[in-house]
């Protein structure tokens, strides 16, 4: 059979060629922008609208989703995203106003975000919240610049210094650096929990506060919770939690009542907004009584009592010592709240409990059905996720091999390479949205490849061998990045 091969949409491209016949102007023309604002050297294909469909749509099947399969990208919380979620965030009271309208006309929307600040109070035990920040990062960006002005207002001016324990999300540092706060590392002990020694060290007058990930990225538990927050509070410290991830929680635990003051939710996690293509996330932050002062600005509240007849006014509030504005307007409200929202008015509090109670169920049957197989080297009941390596004795097979074979079998990798003190680690979180079978499906995969990795290394040194691309230069690709698949003639006079 001939070789035909099929043409790039730039090299489909042929001058003249329409893809949109514009009707005659029944308007004014009006003029363009400046000259200097105008360029005419970019090399756009000239196509029909059939080539760009099938141009996009081919492209489309080169990704893998959750609605593709299965998704055990650890700490990350790749769960089903329902459909109703999408048909909700679509309804036009929703989707057709804008942030700056007249309160009267949008009562809806500021009752579901009141609504929203409530239920997340009620499910973390805090005591005010705010819906602004994006994501996680700009939550824990918001959560320690409420922990330093609270410092601050007691002139307590030495405290620099924020404790993040080495199994941390990266950007738990990231923020503090932001700040331009240092921080000081704890090391995790052999059972995976804050090393109390070395906390007890860290432990002074010049300590902010501790940015405490629980179940932290190895999905354990801390068993010494109380102790840690009570270690930090006796220096003067504040309490973060890192709620990124509350999946095992839920209706089980609440940070709030466990004495932490300060914590983000990624609703792009736990409540199953869907993310991993760019957004939008949506990370609202909790705080304890002595922080609600110092909430973002504005917060949406009930500016007149309602009665028996009469819907209460909601409108927006002010805290008192409000750190400011941390997003424009009020945060991702249709792609994030309204999703959200959805999600936890379909489950209730009995379903939400559920949620936690399958996810930690899940991925304690992976981890028992993969121990005999794969190193794991923090071997106890596990949360919603947890850690095993991703090497074998005498055996030059790493964790990234395993992973590109996993595509092989279909599935997304875990989460690898993190955390970073794992040797080889791969992280798995399945969430409570696989059945049984997905899960035995997964780790008879990851057994056959443990039996690869003896019989025939190559087969997964060189993996994958099914999808559209084959293996990466990782380091060549993050360095020279390309991200288009055709390079115009130009191109050096354009970049
Ligand atoms: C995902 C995650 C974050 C960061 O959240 P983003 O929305 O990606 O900024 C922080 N901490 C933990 C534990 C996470 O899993």
């Amino acid at each position: 059979m001939a070789t035909i091969v099929e043409p790039t949409i730039f090299e489909l491209s042929s001058p003249g060629r329409l893809g949109v016949t514009m009707p005659a102007s029944d308007v004014p023309e009006t003029a363009l922008p400046p000259k200097n604002l105008l360029r005419s050297d970019l090399p756009l294909p000239e196509l029909a609208e059939v080539d760009v469909v099938r141009h996009y749509t081919k492209l489309s099947k080169f990704n893998y989703s959750v609605d593709d399969g299965f998704y055990p990208l650890g700490s990350c919380t790749m769960k089903y995203n329902p459909k109703i979620n999408e048909d909700t965030c679509r309804l036009p009271g929703f989707l057709y106003t804008h942030p700056l309208q007249p309160i009267e006309t949008v009562q809806g929307n500021l009752a579901l975000m009141f609504e929203m600040q409530e239920w997340l109070k009620e499910i973390s035990g805090f005591a005010g919240v705010t819906l602004q920040p994006a994501a996680g990062a700009h939550g824990e960006f918001t959560g320690v610049l409420m922990m330093a002005a609270y410092h601050k207002a007691r002139n307590d001016t030495k405290r620099t210094k924020m404790l993040i324990p080495d199994a941390a999300h990266g950007t738990n540092p990231a923020s503090v650096g932001m700040l331009g706060m240092s921080v000081v590392t704890i090391p995790s002990d052999s059972r995976g929990n804050v090393d109390l020694k070395a906390l007890e060290a860290a432990c002074d007058d010049t300590v902010v506060g501790m940015m405490l990930t629980n179940p932290n990225t190895l999905g354990m538990f801390d068993e010494n919770i109380e102790k840690v927050v009570n270690m930090v509070k006796d220096c003067g410290g504040l309490m973060y939690g890192d709620g990124a991830n509350l999946n095992a929680l839920l209706g089980i635990v609440r940070p709030g009542d466990l004495g932490f003051d300060v914590m983000h939710f990624n609703l792009h996690k736990t409540f199953s907004v869907p993310h991993g293509g760019g957004g939008p996330g949506s990370g609202p932050v909790g705080v304890s009584q002595r922080l609600v002062d110092y909430l973002p600005s504005p917060l949406v509240g009930i500016i007149e009592e309602g009665d028996d007849d009469l819907e209460p006014l909601y409108g927006f509030v002010t805290p008192k010592h409000s750190i400011g504005r941390m997003k424009a307007f009020h945060g991702h409200f249709g792609g994030g709240l309204v999703r959200a929202y959805t999600y936890i008015s379909m489950h209730g509090p009995d379903g939400l409990k559920a949620i936690s109670q399958f996810a930690v169920l899940n991925a304690n049957y992976l981890q028992a059905r993969l121990r005999s197989t794969y190193k794991i080297p923090y071997d106890r009941i596990c949360m919603h996720e947890f850690v095993m390596e991703g090497q074998f004795e005498g055996s030059d097979v790493r964790a990234l091999d395993i992973s590109k074979r996993l595509m092989d079998y279909k599935f997304h990798p875990p989460t690898n390479y993190f955390p970073l003190i794992v040797h080889e680690a791969l992280m798995i979180e399945p969430t409570e949205t696989e059945n049984k079978d997905t899960l035995d499906r997964f780790a008879d995969a990851l057994i056959a490849i443990a039996e690869e990795a003896k019989s025939q290394p190559d087969l997964l040194h060189n993996a994958p061998h099914s999808t559209p691309f084959g293996r990466m230069d990782e380091v060549k690709a993050a360095r020279e990045l390309v991200l288009c698949c055709w390079l115009p003639e130009n191109y050096e006079t354009l970049k």
